[in-house]
């Protein structure tokens, strides 16, 4: 295993949804990648964008890290973005670079505590890979809430369902508020506390639109997690990004 720049290879894909798609993908030296779940690789779509530099994006892997040399990631197009829209019409047998794994959003080595996950849309794919980290190592009840507006445009609940191990629960809490919509930060903090009896946590993750997650800390600070006890990985509105 190798944390850095690697050169890798389309070897399946099939769409998900109307307008998202499922990569699976190898380094094409056959190395190892040594991700955690939860974890994330940067990949160089090979655009250039208009200011010169190249589009390269993340995407969280959703499949197990008992798997190390073939991983899978989703990709939901969004508009016209360039990133998305290659990974979605991309040739299965294609060769892009990527770099990672990068990401602290993982549950510690040997944790064998209770795990809260929360994911708004697209964040998904890092709850199941935390997910299916934590049953490869044995350890750890995990509760996961997703937030989704609905279920046709990325992974079905369906796909996540068929894809968690046993001890994880998962609340889809859907037809959740637009991304974008102003009340979508109070209504998830609202949303998460009524589902916060099934607590205590030993650790919290949260994985999605920077706009909700970054007040859910908050929101969860005050229902007595303990300082620094959640991680945060923000998919998109990102608050500490000036663009994000
Ligand atoms: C750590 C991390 C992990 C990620 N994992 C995934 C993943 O597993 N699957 C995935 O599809 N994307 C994931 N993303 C988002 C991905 O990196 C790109 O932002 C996305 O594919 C859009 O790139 P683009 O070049 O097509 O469009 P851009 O032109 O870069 O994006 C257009 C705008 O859409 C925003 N955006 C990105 N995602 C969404 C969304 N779901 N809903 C609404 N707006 C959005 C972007 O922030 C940007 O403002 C992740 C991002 C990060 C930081």
């Amino acid at each position: 295993m190798a944390q850095g720049s690697a050169k890798i290879r389309i070897v399946h894909a099939e769409p998900l949804g109307h307008g998202a798609r499922l990569l699976r993908v190898e380094r094409v030296d056959g190395a190892a990648l040594g991700f955690a779940g939860g974890q994330y690789v940067i990949i160089n779509t090979g655009v250039t964008l208009p200011g010169g530099k190249l589009a390269k994006r993340a995407y969280s892997l959703l499949s197990s890290d008992a798997e190390q040399r073939s991983v899978e990631i989703a990709v939901k197009r969004i508009g016209a973005g360039p990133g998305s829209n290659v990974l979605n019409d991309i040739a299965v047998g294609a060769e892009l670079e990527w770099s990672g794994p990068w990401g602290k959003l993982r549950l510690p080595d040997g944790f064998s505590g209770r795990a809260l996950v929360v994911a708004t849309d697209t964040g998904i794919t890092a709850a199941l890979g935390i997910a299916r980290g934590a049953a490869a190592a044995g350890a750890a009840q995990l509760d996961l809430l997703w937030l989704v507006e609905s279920d046709d445009t990325f992974v079905s609940e369906r796909f996540v369902r068929e894809r968690l191990p046993e001890r994880a629960r998962l609340t889809v809490l859907g037809g959740f508020l637009p991304v974008g919509h102003p009340e979508r930060p109070a209504r998830a903090c609202a949303l998460v506390g009524d589902h916060l009896a099934a607590g205590p946590y030993d650790a919290a993750l949260c994985a999605g639109d920077g706009a909700v997650i970054y007040p859910l800390r908050d929101r969860l600070a005050a229902l007595g997690a303990p300082e620094g006890s959640v991680l945060l990985e923000s998919f998109f509105n990102n608050p500490l990004k000036k663009s994000a």
